[in-house]
């Protein structure tokens, strides 16, 4: 997409993870200065260490999230936390570095539910530009534990495809991820 207009990096969501991006202003490696300027390698402008030259480089970090399936329907949580405290998601959070998107969506279902997932089926990879976001979605089959709240959870509930909570669902990606799973049950 050649958007001029997001050249200049602008990052919507205050609590994102990603809203410091533009915002750094020294080098992670050394400590001295960084500018953004344009590198003659390069086609947009990037930020530069001018003691190290270390290019601090500013991309979308990758969220894992599991629609855990249940007795034909899916189940939600409400988020404790911000942004979009008590609105409705599905487990989901940021990967680690040693971890699979597969694992990393397992973990979070885990922690955030206590409910365990399993064949993991890819619904979709969402792209959240506004937030610097990319969220990988699976669909997986409830197995086993016995739902707790996690810290960032306020509640947990299973919902029929008729009972879906459109209105209160927290992320635009909750909502186009929801719908596909919808459709294809349709389908
Ligand atoms: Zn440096």
């Amino acid at each position: 997409m050649a958007d001029t207009e997001k050249s200049d990096i602008i990052i919507q969501n205050p609590y994102g993870p990603t809203y410091w991006f533009g915002k750094m202003s020294f080098c992670p490696k050394c400590g001295s200065g960084l500018s953004r300027r344009r590198l003659e390698s390069e086609d947009r402008d990037r930020l530069v260490c001018g003691s190290c030259q270390f290019i601090l480089y500013e991309n979308p970090k990758v969220v894992a999230g599991v629609l855990p399936i249940k007795s034909g329907g899916i189940v939600l949580l409400r988020r404790g936390i911000q942004p979009r405290i008590g609105t409705w998601t599905f487990p989901s959070g940021f990967m680690e570095l040693n971890e699979s998107a597969e694992e990393a969506a397992v973990r979070e279902t885990k922690e955030e539910t206590n409910l365990e997932v399993a064949n993991l089926k890819l619904l979709n990879v969402y792209s959240r530009v506004t937030a610097g976001i990319v969220v990988v979605v699976y669909t997986a089959d409830v197995l086993g534990g016995v739902p707790s709240l996690g810290h960032e959870t306020l509640e947990i509930a299973e919902f029929s495809p008729s009972q879906i909570p459109w209105s209160e669902l927290a992320f635009d990606t909750t909502k186009w991820a929801i719908e596909e799973w919808h459709r294809r049950l349709k389908g």
